[in-house]
């Protein structure tokens, strides 16, 4: 059976984030993007007036009709690796606008959310163990959260596991350090009122 996108969004929306994400791995590195179809293409094209994250997608198809072929042509003829990676980065980066992969942005809603609520420990644990892996907002939290409270795990590991330099980590650290206090705070503010 050939793989699609369209497979490889269908298995995310079934939880099954494995096929995107390992597709997305083989797009050529940092220069994934000199491969797309729409290098050099209008980039309005891709950002079709009247389409939006809060929008009903089958009215945007309705009321933009032929104006959405030429896009949905070029992400179809991508490469699947490079379509699979765009999906990806944008739903890392939360990118609710514009045409990914060939889906609208309202199409891409749902797909986002269940994006930023999927929290997969082994993509945790990958990460803290400084394999550099695709995280969502939550997962990402995770590991900051578990490197805050372990002090066994190594920084530069970690650090190389999210992307990020040492000093940014240490930034992540302290800035978690404070939420948590500040959210510590407010619940015995809380408990010492309801006592009162
Ligand atoms: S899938 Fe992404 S990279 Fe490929 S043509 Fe469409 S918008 Fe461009």
């Amino acid at each position: 059976m050939s793989t699609d996108i369209s497979s490889l969004v269908e298995a995310a929306f079934q939880g099954d984030w494995s096929p995107l994400i390992e597709e997305s791995r083989n797009a050529p590195g940092k220069h994934w993007a000199e491969e797309a179809r729409c290098a050099n293409q209008d980039i309005n094209l891709f950002v079709p007036l009247g389409d939006g994250p809060r929008e009903d997608p089958e009215i945007v198809k309705h009321k933009l009709g032929v104006s959405l072929n030429r896009p949905r042509n070029l992400c179809a003829s991508c490469p699947l690796s490079v379509a699979a990676r765009c999906l990806v980065e944008s739903l890392r980066d939360d990118d609710e606008f514009g045409i990914r992969a060939g889906l609208l942005a309202s199409e891409r809603s749902a797909l986002r959310a269940a994006w930023q609520g999927r929290v997969n420990e082994e993509a945790v644990q990958a990460a803290l163990h400084g394999s550099t892996t695709v995280l969502s907002r939550l997962e990402r939290n995770a590991v900051i959260a578990r490197f805050t409270g372990e002090p066994s795990f190594e920084p530069a590991t970690v650090a190389r596991g999210l992307g990020v330099t040492h000093e940014y980590l240490l930034k992540l650290v302290r800035r978690h350090r404070q939420k948590s206090q500040s959210v510590s705070a407010a619940s015995s503010s809380v408990h010492s009122a309801d006592a009162a």
